[in-house]
């Protein structure tokens, strides 16, 4: 980043009342060629079982060490802003979001991911934390490429229970919807204070979500700054032209050089 940009960057965050943080898809890219092919296989397979639900936990193996410097990165950032009002909004699936310590009810992660597993027809009660077996029957899925796996039944009707994200076909999403709420009310209460946004590796997958919510508050908010960082997808609104600094760089890389 320029040391200009920099400077305004700190300054930023210092001032701000409120800080708005956005997390999306280069979180969930695999990067080393060996894990990239591991993982586009994996994807083939799961597709063709109609169980894509598995895929954000085979991206996660596949990674291994990469997803260190996402945490390394994510953490750095949490101590910048630990004296901050802040909420963070993740279209990730990559569940190491969620182990990040962020504040106490200040991340919502509307796709999820495979922290929890569900019943494949949302039976109440059926929404519970992986385990440690969970993840041992998951690697039997990536290494052999065949689904015996069992991470439990629901205790209502008996299914297999499936991961809880975006890709099951039935997603429940009780998962995430009371902290949507308070991401909302949060949101609300950002109305004319000094609001500073940070978009961090968001595509445009899920644009409805963060990427275009973001430009419009930013847009109505006479005192916000954004912060656009994205190695393919930088480009900034015309609208946002006067308020919106964007870095060209990915996400991850740049919060290790922060
Ligand atoms: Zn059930």
């Amino acid at each position: 980043m320029e040391e200009i940009l920099r400077k305004e960057f700190f300054y930023d965050i210092a001032s701000a009342d409120k800080i708005l943080i956005g997390i999306g898809e280069e979180f969930d890219t695999v990067l080393s060629a060996e894990g990239k092919k591991e993982a586009g296989c994996c994807k083939q397979f799961l597709k063709e079982k109609s169980r894509l639900d598995l895929l954000p936990a085979i991206e996660m193996l596949c990674r291994d060490k990469e997803d260190t410097k996402i945490i390394d990165g994510l953490a750095k950032l949490v101590k910048l802003i630990e004296d901050k009002d802040y909420y963070v909004v993740s279209t990730s699936t990559n569940s190491y979001i969620d182990s990040i310590k962020w504040k106490e009810n200040r991340l919502v992660t509307p796709c999820g991911g495979s922290t929890y597993k569900q019943c494949p027809d949302c039976c109440e009660g059926s929404l519970t934390k992986l385990e440690d077996d969970d993840w041992a029957e998951i690697k039997k899925i990536k290494n052999h490429s065949t689904i015996t796996e069992q991470l439990g039944i629901c205790k209502v009707c008996g299914q297999k229970l499936i991961l809880n994200n975006i890709y099951a076909k039935k997603y429940d999403e009780s998962s995430y919807l009371k902290d949507w709420q308070q991401y909302m009310t949060w949101l609300q209460r950002t109305i004319n204070r000094k609001l500073m946004i940070l978009e961090l590796g968001v595509g445009l997958q899920y644009p409805s979500v963060i990427r275009w919510p973001f430009e419009k508050v930013a847009f109505y908010n006479q005192k916000a700054s954004f912060y656009r960082v994205n190695e393919k997808l930088y480009q900034l609104t015309p609208e946002l032209h006067d308020k919106g600094k964007t870095i060209a760089q990915n996400s991850i890389d740049w919060l290790a050089s922060l």
